[in-house]
């Protein structure tokens, strides 16, 4: 991992960081690499509210926020933006519209590296406006000017269709980090947590899973 100018991260729900991607983001950090993480909603109207449920749909969005702030602390950021989309809705955006909100930032903050989903492989339909949005700002950019993309995609077909991730971040020693990440989005993530700590053979894959590497496609624009 270089050391870069400036990351920039751009995911549409809070704990999309959390997952694949915290690790990643608190290296560079720690790096004492810039990373602003845009989060386009508060994932208010995300199925979950809690394992047992302890919110509900009109406290989820103070919830949420809450929740990605901690995230951003543990992480180390200081470039947290909440730019308030309304959750399951950004596919239904004017076209064009987060294409330019991603540019803005773009020329803002002249990031070498960005980091969202990939376009086609990424599940939800407000991942992929994202992913397409951010995707179609950087083509627009002069070829020598654009910053390196840098993808999650999982998918079922991903593998089938892109082959293996290129890029592999080793997050050795990061683990008790990242699992206070995910737990810090509590209303999402507990199954999970929950797997992670048994003492499973099932935990043992999900523990090799999300806690050793982080890993991301390259994207060529042409
Ligand atoms: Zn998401």
């Amino acid at each position: 991992m270089e050391k870069e100018r400036q990351v920039l991260v751009i995911f549409p729900h809070p704990d999309d960081e959390a997952f694949g991607v915290s690790g990643t983001m608190s290296r560079y950090v720690d790096m004492g690499v810039p990373v602003t993480y845009a989060c386009l909603t508060f994932g208010d109207m995300g199925r979950n509210l809690g394992y047992p449920p302890f919110a509900t749909r009109e406290s989820l969005h103070t919830i949420r926020k809450k929740e990605v702030e901690e995230s951003a602390r543990l992480i180390g950021l200081d470039d947290l933006r909440l730019l308030g989309y309304r959750d399951k809705t950004l596919e239904f955006e004017a076209p064009g519209h987060l294409q330019g909100v991603v540019r803005e930032m773009i020329d803002e903050l002249n990031p070498s590296r960005i980091i969202t989903f990939y376009p086609g492989y990424s599940v939800h339909p407000d991942h992929e406006a994202t992913a397409e949005a951010v995707v179609a700002a950087v083509s627009e950019m002069p070829k020598s000017e654009r910053p390196t993309l840098q993808l999650v995609a999982f998918s079922n077909n991903t593998q089938e269709d892109l082959g293996e991730p290129d890029i592999i971040v080793d997050i050795e020693g990061y683990e008790k980090r990242k699992e206070k990440i995910m737990a810090a989005h509590e209303s999402q993530t507990g199954p999970l947590l929950k797997t992670l700590a048994a003492k499973t053979q099932e935990s043992e894959a999900a523990r090799q899973m999300w806690m050793k590497n982080e890993t991301f496609y390259s994207y060529d624009i042409d």
